[in-house]
This record gives structure tokens, C-alpha cells and sequence, in this order.
């Protein structure tokens, strides 16, 4: 048993720390500081540590500037799935795209949502099927355990959570170390996930992570 963790896209664009245009409740400089806080405990305790990064082109399909007539936070149909159609976000190289965490914290960057035709709230593929680097990393690492958190719970935390399992690893998520865009939908994806088999804890114990 080897576990790993994933640190979902703490990116400014979706923090109010820095004012995003998608800022997450609650992602101020203190929540910030203590993701990097338990970030730098995983990491000095030898956990492997993998973040997703949220990494747009400017014709990205979930941006609702790139749909005539449509306005932000509207749905749309994209071969029978729902598209929350976004302001724009995480576009490639701008500073609202960058990690919110130094480098030397972690092992790997896998980036999501690259193909303009496709939306990706998951790390490991997006809404086309098209697989990012994130398996064949755990894989490679023989990781069969993973620890989860950051933003947003109800989106890119909760469809990583839900495809870990599919694919197979065990799937812990820390709830404090977590922010959802809406209160309900937050609410409804921890009992999604826990329904799925994820195991929600509060804080990190890294007794129960041994
Ligand atoms: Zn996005």
C-alpha cells in the first residue's frame, strides 16, 4: 500500500486570495496557508505529491465568453452532458493560471482541460475521454492510495475523487482542506463520494495514512 497525494487546482483564478474570476468561498490567505501547510507535512513525511492545474486555451468551450448570447453560470448541452458554462478561467500562462504552491512541494504537475473542445473537472481525462498523465504517474509510482483536496469540492475535487475509484485506488478526501462553488452542491458531493466508497476525514492524521 502506497499512497499519494493530489492537490486539486489551487490556482488564483479560483481563489479569493487573489480575486478570481471564479473565486471559491472561502480561499482566502488562511485556507491557502494551511493547504501548503499540510502540503509541506505530506511531502516532509516522503508522500509523493501530485497537483492539478486547471490549464485553458482562450477558445476553451466552458468559457461562456466563446458562446454568442450566453452569460456566466449558464448551461449548455455538449453530446448529452451538461456544460456549466464558466467566466473565463486558468487560461494558459496568465498569472491567474499559476500554482498557488512552490514548487519544491511537489512531484508532478498534471494539467487539465488543454483541448478547447473539451471540459475536464477531473485529473485523470476530460469530457472526450482523452486521458491526462495522472494514471500512468500513479501507476508508475506504484501508488494504490490517494489523498485528495483542495478546490472545488463539488467539481474538480469530487470527479477526481469518483474517477480514482474507477480506476481502481483508494480514495481519502480531506474535507478542511476543501472549498465548494455552492453550499448545496457541496453538501450533495461528500455524500456522493462517501455513497461511491470515498473515505471523508476531517483533517489529516498521518497515523491513518501509514
Ligand atoms: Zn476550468
Amino acid at each position: 500500500m502506497k499512497t499519494g497525494i493530489i492537490v486539486a487546482d489551487i490556482q488564483g483564478d479560483f481563489t479569493e486570495l487573489k480575486d478570481g474570476p471564479l473565486s471559491v468561498e472561502g480561499t482566502d490567505q488562511r485556507f491557502i496557508d494551511e493547504i501548503i501547510r499540510n502540503t509541506r507535512m505530506l511531502k516532509q513525511a516522503g508522500f509523493p505529491v501530485i497537483v492539478t492545474q486547471d490549464w485553458h486555451p482562450a477558445n476553451h468551450v466552458s468559457f461562456y465568453t466563446n458562446h454568442e448570447g450566453k452569460k456566466a453560470f449558464e448551461t449548455i448541452s455538449i453530446q448529452g452532458k451538461t456544460q456549466v458554462l464558466w467566466p473565463p478561467h486558468c487560461v494558459q500562462k496568465t498569472e491567474g493560471a499559476a500554482l498557488l504552491i512552490d514548487d519544491e512541494l511537489f512531484d508532478a504537475v498534471v494539467r487539465k482541460g488543454t483541448n478547447g473542445k473539451y471540459d475536464s473537472y477531473s485529473g485523470f481525462e476530460d469530457d472526450g475521454g482523452f486521458e491526462t498523465p495522472l494514471n500512468s504517474i500513479l501507476k508508475k509510482w506504484s501508488i494504490t492510495n490517494l489523498v485528495i483536496y483542495g478546490v472545488a469540492t463539488d467539481y474538480c475535487v469530487e470527479a477526481t475523487a469518483l474517477d480514482g475509484l474507477k480506476h481502481g485506488y483508494n480514495v481519502i478526501v480531506i474535507k478542511d482542506l476543501t472549498r465548494g462553488i455552492d453550499p448545496e452542491s457541496t453538501k450533495s458531493a461528500l455524500a456522493e463520494m462517501e455513497q461511491g466508497g470515498v473515505v471523508v476525514f476531517d483533517t489529516i492524521d498521518l497515523n491513518k495514512l501509514k
